[in-house]
């Protein structure tokens, strides 16, 4: 595998490799690249999605460096670095852009030695930081350790870490650090590095394509209109234009929504013509475009001017009518690589089809890694970021026994949406199943499903610890939801594909012995969805393929994942859905007429 790396590196290359867990990946690929950045004065950007990945790669780091130094420090945002919006309930809600506006002001009250000023910046500008630089270089610490250490000695550990990453030859970021322009920029001149002389390790890639659709996409709400009132209640309704005031304006664009969610909506979702909301607003106020321009452009500066006030009266500085204004000019501003939706809600949306728009800046780099246990299909992943045709792909099997992991599939249960419906039966047999396994193993088994929605329908009793994940826990309710199933030996735990629990929980051990996968996590087929589809045949002739297929592969191998995370794991997977057969060619299954005596078969 390292010599992949390096053969990559050699020729300034793009590399895609799947690999899972407990093969080396992480640490051979910054073996190589730190190897290579320190002989030809180049810099490695480690994204990560997750502080815990994040954490890992440091850890890895120490173990290189162990022998020769080299300088490699984490990077995280405000909301994790800063004691003062860390211990301030309002600032932990801010946006990256709020926190740094915050920032700015206090540094600035600070230095001009007004009030509300920053003790921990003031502390770093009279003080010799250099013996925390001395200690950040020795000791390599994760960013919670850096930040422990420098709160509890009265410094701002966000700024100092700013201030070292010139000297480091490798900075671990989260993703939104390299993939949001403003912040690359920020990055790039921090670490002094051209982005031609970068090498970008990507970890847990295959959450890059919907992530970067994500950070492209923007959206409007029934309740941020709400908001809006409130906003101007507070600080002032102006008149945008004759008889109309801002509150109105906004009035007008919530019955919009109503009505357009009426003529356009079935099922979740519709997809509205690209010119429909912008002529409903010009009609209803009798106005021109450049007029509706206008008053979009008063609504920003109005924004502005609220969020000056707060800021000013030491609150977060966000402004709802800025949002909205900022939200209606990047929609009339969007071109074919959008679709515009409305959803039930009512709410719009403006979805980003193309992550490529925001990944596209990976060919930039001198080279890059892009690394996962789930990338299959390899060519999906490098035609949705827009990488190079001569990018080097390769998959690797897993690196333990093969004899300790097995996939089962039932062939006489589907979860496909006209079947389920049509016959009430087919949940029963899913339920029986279910109930089957639980009854005849004690031990820790998970049942994902595809939807939280499905998960609802499913009526399994049990006597044995039952733990359910629900839509809107918390981080923190996960995480005690997770451990407390991990302390038990014979509980069952109800969760879902695609998930926070399927895509990044360690389950090692005894803690989970077998997986129970009910049916294919097939994307909903929503209008978004399909014009996502449509996007992609048009683009590489390759819908469903990439859009439905490829996502549905991830998520169940992602869930199979879960079970082996070292070489001394044991455990069994248990798809319960007879469309599987057509994935053969990405996992290794086997159909099963007894499931129960099978699974006793291969843990006996
Ligand atoms: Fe927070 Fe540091 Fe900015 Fe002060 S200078 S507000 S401690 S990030």
């Amino acid at each position: 595998m390292l010599n992949l790396f390096n053969s990559t590196l050699k020729q300034g290359g793009h590399l895609i490799l799947e690999s899972g867990t407990g093969s080396g990946k992480t640490v051979c690929a910054l073996e190589s690249a730190l190897d290579f950045a320190v002989k030809n004065r180049k810099k490695v950007i480690y994204v990560t999605r997750t502080n815990a990945q994040q954490k890992q790669v440091v850890y890895e780091l120490r173990q290189i460096t162990k022998n020769r130094k080299i300088f490699g420090c984490p990077i995280q945002g405000r909301k994790n670095l800063c004691p003062l919006i860390m211990h301030n309930p309002e600032f932990l809600n801010g946006t990256s852009d709020e926190l740094s506006k915050i920032c700015a002001y206090r540094k600035r009250n600070t230095l001009s030695q007004s009030k509300d000023g920053c003790k921990y910046f003031e502390k770093n500008c009279v003080s010799d930081t250099s013996k925390i630089g001395e200690w950040a270089k020795d000791y390599l610490p994760t960013a919670e350790e850096f930040f422990e250490y420098c709160e509890k000695e009265g410094f701002c550990g966000y700024e100092i870490l700013k201030s070292l990453l010139k000297d480091a030859v490798l900075v671990v970021a989260p993703y939104i650090y390299f993939l949001k322009p403003f912040l690359r920029k920020h990055l790039l001149e921090m670490m002094n590095v051209e982005i031609t002389d970068v090498l970008l390790i990507i970890d847990e890639a295959h959450n890059l394509p919907e992530y970067a659709r994500s950070l492209n996409s923007a959206e409007l709400s029934s309740n941020l209109l709400e908001l809006v009132k409130k906003e101007l209640s507070e600080f002032g309704d102006p008149e945008i234009i004759k008889n109309v005031n801002m509150s109105g304006f906004c009035d007008e664009i919530r019955q919009i929504l109503f009505k357009t969610k009426k003529e356009y909506v079935t099922g979740d979702d519709g997809i509205i013509p690209s010119f429909e909301i912008e002529s409903e607003i010009m009609s209803r106020l009798k106005i021109s475009s450049p007029v509706l321009n206008k008053i979009i452009q008063n609504m920003i500066e109005y924004g502005e001017s609220i969020k000056r006030k707060k800021i000013n009266s030491g609150k977060l500085p966000r402004s709802y009518i800025h949002s909205i204004g900022g939200f209606l000019l990047t929609w009339l501003n969007a071109d074919e690589h959008y679709v515009k939706i409305i959803t039930s809600e009512p709410r719009l949306e403006l979805y980003s089809l193309d992550p490529g728009l925001v990944t596209g800046v990976v060919k930039e780099c001198f080279s890059s890694f892009h690394m996962s246990g789930t990338l299959t299909p390899l060519e999906e992943y490098r035609d949705s970021i827009g990488l190079p045709s001569n990018t080097k792909l390769f998959s690797f099997p897993s690196p333990f026994p093969k004899e300790n992991r097995k996939i089962f599939f039932v062939n006489d249960v589907t979860t496909k949406y006209d079947e389920i419906s049509k016959d009430s039966a087919m949940i029963k047999k899913l339920e029986m199943h279910i109930k089957n396994i639980r009854d005849a193993f004690q031990k820790n088994i998970v049942v994902f499903f595809p939807s939280f929605e499905l998960m609802k329908k499913i009526e399994v009793h049990t006597n044995k610890s039952l733990y359910v994940e629900k839509q809107k826990m918390s981080q923190k309710e996960i995480m005690n939801l997770i451990e407390s199933f991990k302390s038990q030996k014979n509980a069952v735990l109800f969760s879902v594909a695609g998930g926070r629990i399927s895509e990044g929980i360690d389950f090692p051990g005894k803690t989970l012995e077998i997986a129970i996968i009910v049916g294919l996590a097939y994307p909903k087929p929503t209008a978004k969805q399909k014009a996502l589809q449509n996007y992609y045949d048009i683009k590489f002739g390759k819908g469903w393929e990439y859009t439905v297929r490829a996502p549905a592969i991830r998520k169940t191998l992602q869930c199979i994942g879960r079970l082996i995370r070292n070489e001394n794991d044991r455990g069994a997977a248990v798809i319960l859905d007879r469309r599987i057969k057509h994935f053969r060619k990405s996992m290794d299954l086997n159909e099963t007429e007894n499931v129960v005596e099978d699974l006793k078969k291969f843990f006996h």
